[in-house]
């Protein structure tokens, strides 16, 4: 044991602390510039998978998923698979899956999860995508226009459970591609407009249907826990509503996804308990004054799961001006380029006393907004062949990887106990020039 697992805050000679908040918990200073996670130094993690490499840390994710557990007890939680569809993945959260495609139902199948498990959602439904839905028994699907009810009431095996989606018109303050549940925005049936209740009343009348409840969800990177209670407040209204209008008590009420994770230091990290605290003393609150009983919560949280446990390690190429650049890019993490999401990063694997100036980080790839992070206070001597460490780079990276001037997309590798364990290899020249039938 060294001096930096007894007290992680403290730098190890000179060496910059972690920030806070960012770092797996199993992360620490391991001298030389070095850092270990899951017990496995970041230099050999290099060394052996190669550059770029994504390094996920088990025991954070299971970490976090205890965390949930403990402060929803009673509710059921969906892992949103498409922020990290990755077996291994699934397996180690042992949740219900949440899913959009014919892909993610394969994916969570394959993953073990039961069918009962399976929540189906998504604006746009193809045929393909409801068929893998039916053969897999996906025990609700969540309807997002009439016309897919009326798919569903022609199509579906009898006694199909259906979610209505709800658009509360909760704001829940967060980047407008990421907002869910505004009005005018392309998701769900509109709550103020009367749209949703009807849509209830659409589900009830096909006897090959079971309304099983209604959904939500206010966006991604939420960090307001009083819109979510602002959410309980409106769906529970409108459960009540339902039982007014359509005489059907709805058993269901899911809430969604969206808890933030904080990319840079100094974001505050989401209050889970605070969340907690404050949803379900609204869902009893609102339940008790319409004298309806508790709906059975369901959450579908994505991001605040997998997103910390994640690191992505990029090998420098080239320094010039205040760009360094290195050997990944869009193609591995879109996110910057696609919302403007920022990132921090750190040098690893070597040790230096250069003074920290700001630097931005470039990707390989031949777009000049190819850039991961600007802003990063990294050494002035920072030079090609260095080793860096992005964090929080486990939700919507591997996700939204391309493969873009046909750059295999990089490695997924689990460490836990001093061991390393590859969940998704690294894709190949091969694996490239398969689908090309020339
Ligand atoms: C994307 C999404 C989620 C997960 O969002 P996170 O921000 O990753 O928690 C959950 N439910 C639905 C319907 C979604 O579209």
């Amino acid at each position: 044991m060294t001096l930096a697992d007894v007290l992680p805050s403290v730098g190890l000679a000179g060496e910059p602390p972690l920030e806070p908040g960012l770092w797996p918990r199993t992360t620490h200073l391991a001298g030389g510039g070095d850092l270990t996670c899951g017990g496995v130094r970041l230099t050999r993690l290099a060394a052996r998978f190669g550059t770029p490499v994504q390094v996920f840390d088990e025991t954070e994710i299971r970490g976090r998923a205890e965390s949930l557990r403990a402060a929803f007890p009673d509710a059921e939680i969906a892992f949103a698979t498409k922020a990290l569809p990755v077996r291994g993945v699934l397996r180690v959260l042992g949740f219900s899956a949440d899913v959009c495609s014919a892909g993610e139902i394969a994916m969570a199948r394959s993953a073990g999860v039961p069918g009962e498990r399976i929540l189906v959602h998504g604006n746009v439904k193809t045929p393909e995508d409801l068929k893998a839905a039916f053969t897999a028994h996906a025990g609700r699907i969540v309807a997002d226009s009439a016309d897919e009810i009326d798919q569903l009431a022609a199509l579906a095996p009898a006694g199909q459970r259906v979610l209505v989606r709800v658009t509360p018109g909760v704001d829940a303050h967060t980047h407008r591609a990421l907002a869910t549940a505004v009005e005018g925005q392309k998701f769900g049936f509109s709550l103020a407009s009367g749209a949703a209740l009807d849509a209830v009343g659409q589900v009830l009348a096909q006897p090959g249907l079971r309304a099983a409840g209604l959904h939500c969800h206010l966006g991604s990177q939420v960090r307001d826990t009083g819109a979510y209670a602002e959410a309980v407040r409106r769906m529970v209204r409108l459960l009540a509503q339902v039982r007014e209008r359509h005489g059907e008590m709805l058993d269901q009420l899911d809430l969604g996804g969206g808890f933030a994770v904080p990319y840079r230091a100094g974001e505050p990290a989401f209050d889970l308990t605070g969340a907690a605290r404050r949803i379900l003393g609204m869902l009893r609150l609102e339940c008790d004054r319409h004298r309806i009983p508790v709906p059975r919560l369901v959450l579908e949280p994505g991001r605040w799961l997998v997103a910390t446990a994640g690191i992505t390690l990029y090998r420098v190429a080239a320094v010039k001006s205040r760009f360094v650049a290195v050997d990944g890019g869009m193609s591995d993490n879109p996110r910057p380029a696609l919302y403007g999401a920022r990132y921090t990063a750190r040098l690893v694997g070597r040790h230096t006393k250069a003074p920290r100036r700001p630097w931005t980080i470039a990707g390989r790839h031949c777009e000049a907004g190819d850039v991961l992070a600007e802003d990063v206070p990294l050494p002035a001597d920072i030079r090609p062949g260095d080793l860096l460490a992005v964090p929080v780079s486990g939700a919507y990276h591997h996700a939204l990887a391309s493969n873009y001037n046909l750059v295999g997309r990089p490695p997924l590798v689990a460490v836990a106990g001093g061991a390393a364990r590859v969940l998704v290899r690294r894709e190949t020249e091969e694996d490239l020039l398969r689908r090309d039938l020339g």
